[in-house]
């Protein structure tokens, strides 16, 4: 450089010699010539000369220099300010008084998606920005000229990808910008538009305004409080649960809200669980300003801040109390019976276990008294379920006054209850507190009932097991109550009993008869019996009634012995069935023997009638197996089985009577309601009660009912059996009262079939005018 620079310099300086000789003027003679002295001051002017023209060159370098400096500075500025320019944390823009683009920076060009090498000839910066804001942007945009401090658009910029956009503010202000400016334009028509992405926080924004309606929408109680339990804010649910209003809480404390159902250590167990997690969560019970208590599920958080100093509490609260009175109502479905409202069946176990834990813990007694409800099912349906049900929950009424608030009683289903009476000293105690409070049971139940104004009178029977003599399990209390009770049934009902040992061998030998009847079917010990019926007139064997028995160990066992259990239990269904196949078997037999058909009665009990369809199916079956027709067979009831108005069991009746069947009604005059029962279920006959027959001769009331009987069946046009004739003197009297048939041991017993089979030969062997006549002559 330095170099350069002195070529450069002599350069000039030969220049300027050139120029200067140039300038001497010639010399025309030698006279002229200059002297000595002018020659010194020549070449003196000349040496200052050159060295005025050498410190002149030395300025020229100098002033060179800084020129090329100034330059490389202007450079270095130029490059610095376009780097400030593009690479600005903004984006600029400049456009005109029009809205065209003049210029725009790489980080707006960044944010557009738009290449540096783009040009972008003069397009409008509207045009940069989402359609929907291009006119907010051309409206707004020229008010930046005037006042531009004032002005700033939040607008969306188009994104680099299709259909993207970016939040963006927009600022402004008029610049001078002359190189840039298109030819024509006023400097100061331009404007630097700065473009800032605020989207972020256009999200954090969109996010507070979030939080802000869930906080205002949520249907939970919101309750925002300072560190010291200042209430800050709350929110609408906070109003609608507790009825205050923002304006009466904040500023306040929330044990505004206490119900005064919790004790201190409630709270301090709260505080401190807060102190220690930060967090507190359970169910609490407050108070609405309308004095009103309610269950919430209360939330309480700690909001920190970085250094971990509480900020605030924030307490979430949800109203629960629909939700504790459904879990009640589910708490009472599942331990109380509907009907009565008495514990249950489950509840009443709890209370026994617990209370037997007490009995072995504090050497106490306790007595279980099972009820059962004495011909409930005769009310239920005589007058129908609703009267059932008013009763049962009468009889509740009646029971829980009958005993202590300390004992328990429940319902265990049907008309089945059982109380429980705890904490007796010992034994004694326990059997005389047990028997005072079912002697008075048995007394209030048997007072009548008003059940929408039909009195129905019923008892009780109740049994009884102290604990822990008679068990000190639950399962063997409640079986050996249930010994005792049916004991109780059994000695006539209406009465109460105490559980003993020989009750409990009487119980074991029942169910041992329950097993025995089950398998006594399929093991052939089943057999009937046959009694002839006559016509008392002429002593002709008219019909048969089919009995029977259970050879049970090689002894015959009449019904009484077995009929009840097999009715109980059901068993008496099966056992129907087969009889009526025996009993058709035989009829259809007799009817082709030379002898000619005699009807065979079958007996029915209730329990069977409970079951009409199979009756019904069991004796079709039956008969068409034995090809029976149906005036071979005759059904004998007794009044209890069709006690039931319109009931199924008198349908059933009805049905067999359709056809062909006669239908008899056995033990006339034993029941509650033998007239009523003729009008509800028309039969073809009846059959008196071998009580009544019995007393013929001795007692002059049964006589009476006997004549009663059979003017009544005589009006009535129904045939009339008296069974259990014994001797001559009822036959007599019997056939003197117009009572057309008989049967009993006076004639024949039950037979055996093939006892049976001799009698009847005998008749067979007769002529035909014998046969008619063929009479069983009265033993003597
Ligand atoms: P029931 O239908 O009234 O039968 C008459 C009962 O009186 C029979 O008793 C019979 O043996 C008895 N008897 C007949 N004549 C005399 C007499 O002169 N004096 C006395 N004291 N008794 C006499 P049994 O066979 O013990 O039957 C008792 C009851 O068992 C029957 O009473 C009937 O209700 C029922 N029963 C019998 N067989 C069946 C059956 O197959 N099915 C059903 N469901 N019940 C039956
Ligand atoms: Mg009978
Ligand atoms: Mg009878």
């Amino acid at each position: 450089m330095m170099r350069g620079q002195d070529n450069r310099t002599s350069t000039a300086v030969a220049a300027l010699r050139r120029r200067a000789e140039a300038m001497v003027p010639p010399s025309r003679d030698s006279e002229e010539t200059a002297s000595p002295e002018e020659l010194r001051e020549m070449l003196h002017e000349l040496k200052v000369y050159q060295i005025e023209l050498e410190l002149q060159n030395e300025e020229l370098r100098t002033a060179q220099l800084s020129i090329e400096e100034a330059r490389d500075k202007a450079e270095e500025a130029r490059d610095q300010f376009m780097r400030l320019f593009h690479e600005a944390p903004v984006g600029y823009a400049v456009v005109d008084r029009s809205g065209l683009l003049l210029e725009l920076n790489q980080t707006l060009r960044q944010m557009l998606g738009i290449p540096a090498e783009d040009a972008l000839d003069y397009r409008a910066f509207a045009e940069l920005l989402l359609p929907s804001d291009e006119s907010i942007f051309r409206a707004r945009f020229p008010a930046f000229f005037d006042q531009p401090s004032q002005k700033r658009m939040e607008l969306r910029l188009l994104g680099p990808g299709k259909g993207e956009s970016t939040w963006v503010e927009i600022t402004g202000r008029p610049v001078s910008l002359p190189r840039r400016r298109p030819r024509g334009t006023n400097p100061s028509s331009q404007l630097l538009i700065i473009v800032s992405d605020i989207s972020e926080r256009k999200r954090l924004e969109g996010e507070l305004m979030l939080a802000a309606k869930v906080f205002e929408h949520s249907a939970e109680g919101i309750c925002i409080t300072a560190p010291d339990g200042t209430i800050l804010r709350i929110n609408n649910a906070f109003t609608v649960v507790t009825g205050y209003q923002q304006e009466e809480v904040l500023g306040k404390n929330p044990r505004l809200l206490k119900s005064g159902r919790h004790d201190q250590e409630f709270y301090k167990t709260m505080w401190s669980a807060l102190k220690q997690r930060g967090h507190w969560e359970g169910e609490i019970w407050n108070r609405r300003k309308n004095g009103e208590i309610y269950a919430e599920w209360l939330s309480i958080s700690a909001i920190r801040d970085a250094a971990g100093h509480v900020m605030h509490h924030i307490a979430i609260f949800s109203d629960i109390s629909e939700r504790k009175v459904a879990e009640q109502q589910l708490e009472h479905l599942a331990h109380y019976d509907m009907l009565t409202s008495l514990p249950n069946r489950l509840l009443f176990h709890d209370r026994l276990k617990q209370a037997l834990i007490k009995t072995r813990r504090y050497g106490t007694w306790l007595a279980v008294m099972l009820l059962d409800l004495d011909r409930f099912k005769e009310v239920n349906d005589q007058l129908g379920h609703d009267s059932g049900d008013l009763l049962l929950q009468q009889v509740a009424q009646r029971l829980t006054e009958a005993i202590r608030a300390s004992d328990t009683l429940a319902r265990l289903g049907g008309d089945e209850f059982i109380a429980l009476l705890p904490s007796f000293e010992d034994c004694r105690a326990a059997m005389a507190g047990a028997s005072t409070v079912a002697a008075h049971i048995v007394g209030e139940l048997a007072r009548p009932f008003d059940l929408n104004g039909n009195t129905v009178g019923i008892t009780t029977s109740i049994g009884i097991a102290i604990a822990p003599q008679d068990g000190d399990t639950l399962s063997e209390l409640i079986k050996h109550a249930d010994t005792a009770m049916y004991n109780a049934k059994g000695r006539g009902r209406n009465n109460f009993q105490f559980y003993s040992a020989a009750m409990h061998r009487q119980s074991r030998d029942r169910t041992r008869m329950e097993q025995g009847l089950q398998a006594a079917l399929s093991r052939n010990e089943l057999l009937l019996y046959y009694q002839p019926k006559l016509a008392l007139a002429s002593g002709r064997i008219v019909g048969l009634e089919a009995l029977l028995r259970w050879r049970r160990d090689d002894v015959v066992l009449e019904p009484d012995r077995f009929l009840r259990v097999a009715e109980e239990s059901g068993v008496i269904v099966d056992i129907g069935g087969w009889v009526f196949d025996q009993a058709c078997s035989l009829a259809s037999r007799l009817a082709s023997a030379p002898g000619g058909a005699l009807p065979v009665a079958v007996n029915c009990s209730s329990r069977q009638l409970l079951a009409p369809q199979r009756l019904l199916s069991q004796l079709e079956e039956a008969m068409a197996r034995r090809a029976t027709r149906p005036e071979w067979l005759e059904i004998e009831i007794t009044e209890s089985a069709i006690l039931q108005e319109n009931s199924a069991a008198a349908k059933a009746l009805a049905r067999l009577r359709e056809m062909g069947l006669r239908v008899t009604l056995d033990d006339f005059g034993t029941g509650h309601s033998s007239l009523s029962c003729l009008r509800r279920c028309p039969v073809d006959g009846l059959k008196i009660d071998r009580g009544f027959i019995a007393d013929i001769g001795r007692n002059q009331d049964d006589e009476a009912i006997v004549r009663s009987i059979l003017v009544l069946a005589a009006t009535l046009k129904l045939s009339c059996v008296a069974e259990g004739i014994e001797n001559s003197n009822q036959c007599e009297f019997l056939r003197d009262n117009g009572c057309d048939f008989g049967q009993g041991f006076h004639y024949w017993p039950p037979l055996t079939e093939a006892e049976l089979e001799t009698v009847l030969d005998s008749r067979d062997g007769m002529a035909d005018d014998q046969k008619r006549q063929c009479t069983r002559l009265p033993r003597s």
